[in-house]
C-alpha cells in the first residue's frame, strides 16, 4: 500500500463523507468498516441549509434531492392542546436567507448517494468486514490493525481518521476517559406509509410537538411517500443499539393524554425502534500525530438539533480542504483541521444539551416557555440558529 493513502475508519455518514472530500484533493483513501454490508436503520434525517451545502461541496447533493422532500414549514405545536405555537418557512424564503435548501430524507438514501459517490471514485476503496482495533504511528506513517473474520490485516497510511461514531475504537485509544454519556432518555423511530396518515399529517412540514417531560417530530422522507417520526421520552434503559424493546403499548401508553395528531401519529407504527441517548463531553482536542477524530466519534451529541449528521458533513470538507495543502507535515494539517472543528462542534453539542432541557420542561417551566415561543415571530424560530445554518466550507 502506497504511503500516500489515507486510512478511514467506519463508512457511516461521516467518514463516507471524508472519503469523499479526501480523494477530491487527490489522496487515495481506504475506509475500513466493521459491518459486512452497508445499511441504514429505517429512519430520517433533516439537512440543514450547514449539510446540504456540504453535500453540494461533496458533488451528491442532486442525487440526495432525487428522495429529499424539501419541506413547506416547520411548525412547533403544544402536544397536549394541539394549539399551534409557531410557525416558520422552510422553503424559497428560508434557502434564500440561508444560501441551500433544508431537505429531509431516509437516512438510507442518504446512505447510499454518499456510497455511490465513494464506489464510483477509483481513489476509494472500501473495505468491508474490517474492525480497526489498534493503531501505531512511526516515521511519518500510521500502522491499523484491523481484525477480517478472526484474521489481524495490517494497513499502512499517512493518516488514520477515526470516523467510528460514538463508541470509537479510535478515541478510545486517544482518549480513554472520554465516554458516552446517558442522557436518560430515549428515541423512539418509525416510518410509516404516507397514504396511511390522516393526509395533513403527510404533508412536507416538519412538526415538532412539545409535551411535559416529551417530544414528538415528524415529516415526509422519500420522496413524500413515508413519514418519519421520532418520539423522545424519559427512559432509564441505557441498552446499547437500536430495537431494544420497543413496546408499542408502552409508548402509545406515554402519550395517552396528547393532542388528537399527536395521538394519530404515535399510535400508527406497528413497529418501533427504540434508542437510548448518549452524548460525549465536548472535548478540548481530538487528535494526536497523524490520528484523528470526525463525526460522532469526536463529538457526539443529542439529535435535539438535528445537526449530528450536518456536523460529520462539515468535518469532512473541512478535512478535505485541511489537508490539501498538508505537503510532508500531516500532523500539521491534522492540528489545523482540529482547530477549525473543535470549538464550533462544542457549540452545537451544548446548545443541543440546551434544546434538550427546553423542549422536556415541565409545570409553570413548560407554560412560559410556551408563551416565549408564541411571542417570537416563526421567521426566529430559526434566525435563532444561522449562526450554524450560515456556515459553509
Ligand atoms: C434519534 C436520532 C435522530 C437524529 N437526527 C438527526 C438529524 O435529523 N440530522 C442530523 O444531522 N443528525 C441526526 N442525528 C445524528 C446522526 O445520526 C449522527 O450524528 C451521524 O449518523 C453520525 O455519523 P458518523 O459517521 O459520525 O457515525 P456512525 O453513523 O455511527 O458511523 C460509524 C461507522 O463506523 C463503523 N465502526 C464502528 N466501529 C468501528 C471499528 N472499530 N472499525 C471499523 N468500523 C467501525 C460503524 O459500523 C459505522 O458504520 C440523529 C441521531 C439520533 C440518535
Amino acid at each position: 500500500m502506497s504511503r500516500d493513502d489515507i486510512i478511514v475508519s467506519g463508512a457511516g455518514i461521516g467518514g463516507l463523507a471524508a472519503a469523499l472530500a479526501l480523494a477530491r484533493v487527490g489522496y487515495r483513501v481506504t475506509v475500513l468498516e466493521r459491518a459486512l454490508k452497508i445499511e441504514e436503520a429505517g429512519a430520517g434525517v433533516q439537512l440543514a441549509p450547514n449539510a446540504t451545502r456540504c453535500l453540494a461541496f461533496l458533488g451528491v447533493l442532486d442525487r440526495v434531492r432525487e428522495t429529499a422532500v424539501r419541506p413547506r414549514l416547520f411548525r412547533v405545536t403544544d402536544g397536549k392542546g394541539g394549539g399551534r405555537l409557531a410557525e416558520a418557512r422552510m422553503d424559497r424564503e428560508a434557502e434564500t436567507r440561508f444560501g441551500s435548501p433544508f431537505l429531509v430524507i431516509h437516512r438510507a438514501d442518504l446512505q447510499a448517494a454518499l456510497l455511490a459517490a465513494a464506489e464510483a471514485e477509483p481513489m476509494i476503496a472500501i473495505r468491508l468486514g474490517r474492525t480497526v482495533e489498534e493503531f501505531a504511528a512511526h516515521d511519518g506513517a500510521v500502522t491499523v490493525l484491523a481484525n477480517n473474520a478472526g484474521t489481524t490485516e495490517d494497513y499502512v497510511g499517512r493518516a488514520l481518521i477515526g470516523a467510528d461514531g460514538i463508541r470509537s475504537t479510535v478515541r478510545n485509544r486517544l482518549h480513554p476517559s472520554a465516554v458516552p454519556i446517558f442522557s436518560g432518555r430515549a428515541a423512539w423511530r418509525a416510518t410509516v406509509p404516507a397514504d396511511s396518515l390522516p393526509a395533513h399529517l403527510a404533508e412536507p412540514i416538519v412538526r415538532l410537538w412539545l409535551g411535559p417531560g416529551a417530544h414528538l417530530v415528524s415529516y415526509p422522507i422519500s420522496a413524500g411517500a413515508a413519514v418519519n417520526l421520532v418520539a423522545v421520552t424519559p427512559d432509564d434503559r441505557p441498552a446499547q443499539g437500536w430495537g431494544v424493546g420497543a413496546d408499542r403499548d408502552e409508548l402509545t401508553k406515554r402519550f395517552a393524554g396528547w393532542s388528537r395528531d399527536a395521538r394519530a401519529l404515535v399510535g400508527r407504527p406497528e413497529r418501533w425502534l427504540r434508542w437510548a441517548l448518549f452524548d460525549i463531553d465536548p472535548m478540548k482536542s481530538w487528535g494526536k500525530g497523524p490520528v484523528t477524530l470526525l463525526g460522532d466519534a469526536a463529538h457526539a451529541m443529542f439529535p435535539f438539533l438535528a445537526q449530528g449528521a450536518a456536523q460529520a458533513l462539515e468535518d469532512a470538507c473541512v478535512l478535505g480542504l485541511a489537508l490539501q495543502e498538508a505537503g510532508d507535515d500531516m500532523p500539521a494539517a491534522l492540528r489545523v483541521y482540529e482547530q477549525l472543528r473543535v470549538a464550533r462542534t462544542a457549540r452545537v453539542q451544548k446548545a443541543a444539551r440546551a434544546n434538550g432541557r427546553v423542549y422536556h420542561l415541565k409545570g409553570p417551566a413548560r407554560v412560559a416557555r410556551d408563551f416565549a415561543i408564541r411571542a417570537r415571530s416563526g421567521a426566529a424560530l430559526l434566525e435563532r440558529y444561522a449562526w450554524i445554518y450560515e456556515w459553509g466550507p
